[in-house]
């Protein structure tokens, strides 16, 4: 009998079109291995509503393939788990975050003195980061040429079926993750809106390609519409593959002979924003945590925890950032659109550090994500790499009125408004008698933005 490979799950979690799998199952019997490791640098290990969607994932995963669950630092579980089993090889997918390269690095000369083949694969991204560089050889720093470059490529490879293979994990222990809230139990939105796993992503695409796709280039900023994908989750977690999201992509376009082609390049562009994220996070994996612009740094920012507080907890007193706030604590993630407006909120109405919003989301957004998070926070602060310019102060009243015209989103998610009136639904206090159960505004934003502007003006050299 052949002896087993390991094959090590990570944000990988499914079977079909994953290179590290494919490859583990050719080989012979195959112990599925998944390690929690919350030792990893930095205070970046996995915050709740990633716990709870990692739980549903690996269960879900767990029906197809038996899968060991250990605890521990990676490197470490992965030496016990070769010895206990005599593997003769460890397959697995590549990770990005700051810390991975030199956990990879070790992971690969512990099995070279082991006498064990170690094998790393791409996919989680469509390009690695070294392998677009701009005309001078280095990583790009813009968006828009990146993209150009990235579809100049051509198509990314078609995606790969799942192969069968043989299972070799029948007598070993499993850990306890301990992975869902115990008191307060606050999942319950976020059961009512998911299903975690390598069909629920699946059927999410369809149905986003049949229905939505459609809407997607004119109508994605709306809040009140489901015209995204809201696949970020799925591919977080790489339960789906962005090759695999490419080509049903393509091939949608091509059903739809040419009706779909405006929605399709628009969405495809919005897949490699994510692309874009691991391009910077890869080349420069200070963005979790330092500006990318260092002048930022100096920036003379508040300490204000019970403002913060307010902004958490969809308490601000102007419905579109409370909204936001309140249906990211309840589902666990919030519309694009919105994100930005209360990112811009939080950092430039209350001046309140970018890092604080970066880890509020870190830990209630399912699709809570290094790469993302961390460009996406700093686009809003105008610190990044091709940020918004720091003059750009998201209006929280005019973005509601553009993008939930009728109040719709609002009312979904903060129930103190949902008797009034449109004219009035994005600035309650301008009622007669505002609704007493609604907190008033925290801030003027009039004054707030000319507050920010001061103090951006203030950094040298922006
Ligand atoms: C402050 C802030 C924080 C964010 N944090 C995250 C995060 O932690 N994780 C995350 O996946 N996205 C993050 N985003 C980006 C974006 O908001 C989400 O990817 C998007 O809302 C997910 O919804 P969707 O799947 O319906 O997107 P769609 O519009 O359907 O887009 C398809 C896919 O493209 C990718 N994508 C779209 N927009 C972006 C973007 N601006 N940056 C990177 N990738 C993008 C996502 O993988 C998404 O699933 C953040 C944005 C902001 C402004």
């Amino acid at each position: 009998m052949n002896k087993p490979s390991l094959m090590w799950f990570r944000q990988d979690l499914r079977l079909a079109d994953n290179a590290a799998f494919i490859a583990a199952a050719a080989k012979g019997p195959v112990i599925a291995l998944f390690i929690l490791d919350d030792e990893i640098p930095g205070d970046w290990r996995w915050g709740g509503a990633s716990r709870w969607w990692l739980h549903q994932s690996l269960q879900s995963l767990s029906t197809k393939i038996p899968i060991v669950l250990r605890r521990g630092r990676a490197d470490q579980v992965i030496a016990e788990v070769l010895r206990e089993t005599g593997a003769v090889a460890l397959h697995f997918t590549r990770d990005y975050a700051p810390w991975a390269g030199a956990l990879e690095k070790t992971i690969k000369e512990n099995c070279e003195r082991e006498g064990v083949a170690c094998h790393r694969y791409g996919g989680f991204l469509l390009h690695e980061p070294e392998s677009i560089r701009n005309g001078s050889g280095e990583p790009y720093k813009v968006y828009t040429p990146f993209s150009r470059a990235c579809f100049a490529s051509g198509d990314p490879r078609l995606p790969k079926p799942a192969p069968k293979f043989e299972n070799a994990a029948h007598e070993l222990k499993s850990d306890d993750l301990d992975l869902l809230p115990t008191k307060p139990d606050w999942a319950g939105g976020m059961r009512e809106h998911w299903q975690p796993g390598e069909s629920g992503a699946h059927a999410l695409l369809s149905r986003f390609l049949d229905e939505a796709l459609v809407d997607y280039a004119d109508g994605r900023d709306r809040t009140d519409k489901p015209f995204t994908s809201r696949l970020s989750a799925h591919l977080h977690w790489g339960e789906i593959s962005p090759h695999q999201i490419w080509a049903a992509t393509r091939n949608a376009m091509a059903r739809a002979g040419g009706a779909l082609d405006a929605s399709g390049e628009k969405f495809l562009k919005e897949v490699l924003w994510r692309e874009f994220s691991y391009h910077l996070l890869n080349h420069f994996p200070q963005f979790p945590d330092h500006p990318f612009k260092p002048e930022y740094a100096d920036f003379p920012w508040v300490n204000d925890p019970a403002s913060l507080r307010l902004w958490q907890r969809g308490q601000t007193g102007y419905p579109i950032v409370d909204a936001g706030m309140r249906e990211l604590w309840h589902t666990g993630i919030m519309h694009n659109r919105v994100r930005m407006v209360v990112a811009s909120f939080l950092i430039k109405d209350l001046l309140i550090p970018w890092q604080e919003g970066e880890r509020w989301f870190w830990d209630c957004l399912v699709d809570a994500d290094i790469g993302a998070n961390s460009a996406s926070w700093q686009w809003v602060a105008g610190c990044g790499a091709d940020a918004s310019p720091y003059y750009r102060v998201f209006n929280p009243v005019l973005q509601g009125q553009k993008f939930d015209p009728d109040g719709e989103y609002v009312k979904r998610w903060v129930p103190e408004l949902r008797g009034v009136a449109r004219d009035f639904i994005h600035m309650p206090w301008d009622l007669p008698v505002p609704p007493k159960a609604y907190p008033k505004r925290m801030v003027e934003h009039g004054f707030a933005r000319d507050r920010a502007l001061e103090a951006f003006k203030k950094i040298k050299k922006i």
